[in-house]
């Protein structure tokens, strides 16, 4: 319709965090209707900053921060506190040079994609399913993205697939591979198997691993970045460290990868108060993830709960979320497993849980223990509704 617009944006559609639903309210029952929902559907944290925290930034927002001049370009002060917190206990010796800060991990991931495969030079190649954003924002600059399986009963990828990809894909050849760890939706760690293939990819592969949930599953290749200077580690604020307002992601890798970083994005990428609250999410690190260990208690016992579903199939988890399918068995009323997730979706949020239904499944993040009761009680009655 516009001309000028490149024809390929055309077919994409717009990322949307949380989809509408497409059931037909009269084929559903009738619910309460409900005052608040709980956002069981992004992997946020269920906790906000505690009150003092946010005051101690009320004040630096009031007496610290110029809110004419633009922020610190350099990142210096946050770049030297990531490092830390990144050697704390890791055994590696990150320097502050070896971070690179972005609106998000999601502007690392453009950025690294930028600097690599833009203008037919490069494809990427993911594992389905997987972090949808890879692909997005490939598409949106134009390079082809080159997806591999999964086991239908591990979630660990197809590494005969992606080594065939790596041999056979030309014009553009692949550049990058993207993989999680532990993967979103389903929440699994990289295998032995797949870190070794990883280990022994060409230096004119570019390995990116993202550990967004890092806080959660305590398992990191930092360690490994000192000989792999092929290898990007991406992290965030917006999980564990609850700052996913502020849009704060940072990646880790050799200095020369992370100057490319510095070229490619834009000039003042950072907000003045997205640094300070980073600052002080850093400062006060021991406080915001001590909650972590009972979130991780509560995902086993929601784990045992939806194991015991004869409906349900469960996966372990290495992240604050858990993923779960609908047994075949169990779909006898309904034309396919999308439909019925898409009902079971709709009937959660009719109760008041929102969460994500993804690769035919549905994910759903760990929250609150009143969230999490809740959940478990409204999937049995939606369970029972399907
Ligand atoms: C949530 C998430 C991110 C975080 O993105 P931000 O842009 O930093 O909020 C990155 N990667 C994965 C796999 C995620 O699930």
């Amino acid at each position: 319709m516009l001309k000028f617009i490149r024809p390929e944006l055309a077919q994409l559609v717009a990322y949307a965090p949380h989809p509408e639903g497409t059931i037909a309210p009269d084929t559903l029952p009738d619910f309460p209707p409900v005052a608040t929902l709980d956002q069981l559907n992004a992997n946020e944290s269920p906790y906000d900053l505690p009150l003092v925290l946010k005051q101690k930034l009320a004040w630096a927002y009031q007496q610290e921060l110029a809110t004419n001049r633009y922020p610190d370009s350099g990142h210096a002060m946050l770049k030297q506190a990531i490092a830390d917190y990144v050697n704390e206990g890791s055994g590696a010796a990150i320097t502050a040079e070896q971070i690179a800060l972005g609106n998000g991990s999601d502007e690392l991931i453009r950025s690294l994609l930028i600097a690599t495969c833009l203008g037919g030079q490069g494809s990427i190649l993911v594992a389905d399913p997987t972090f949808v954003m890879y692909g997005i924002l490939a598409q949106t600059l134009g390079i082809p993205v080159v997806a591999v399986g999964r086991s239908e009963t591990t979630f660990a990828m197809d590494l005969t697939a992606a080594q065939a990809a790596l041999v056979q894909t030309q014009d553009p050849p692949i550049r990058v591979v993207f993989v999680v760890h532990p993967n979103s939706p389903t929440a699994n760690l990289l295998t032995e198997a797949e870190i070794t293939w990883l280990r022994q990819l060409p230096e004119h592969i570019l390995v990116v691993i993202d550990e967004a949930y890092f806080e959660f599953s305590q398992h990191t290749l930092v360690s490994e970045l000192a000989q792999q200077p092929n290898w990007v580690i991406l992290r965030t604020f917006s999980k564990a460290l609850r700052l996913a307002s502020h849009r704060v992601g940072y990646a880790i890798a050799a200095a020369p990868l992370t100057a490319i970083l510095e070229k490619v994005r834009l000039p003042y990428n950072l907000p003045a108060a997205s640094q300070a609250a980073a600052l002080v999410a850093l400062q006060h690190r021991e406080q915001l993830l001590s909650v972590i260990p009972s979130m991780l208690t509560a995902r086993s016992q929601i784990l045992a709960t939806l194991a015991r579903h004869p409906q349900l199939q469960v996966w372990p988890s290495a992240a604050n979320f858990v993923y779960l399918r609908l047994r075949p068995e169990g779909l006898v009323s309904q034309p396919s497993a999308d439909g019925a997730l898409a009902r079971l979706t709709e009937l959660l949020k009719r109760q008041g849980t929102l969460v994500r239904q993804i690769s035919g499944g549905l994910r759903v993040t760990i929250g609150t223990p009143e969230e999490n009761q809740r959940f478990l009680e409204r999937l049995a009655i939606a369970l029972a509704h399907l």
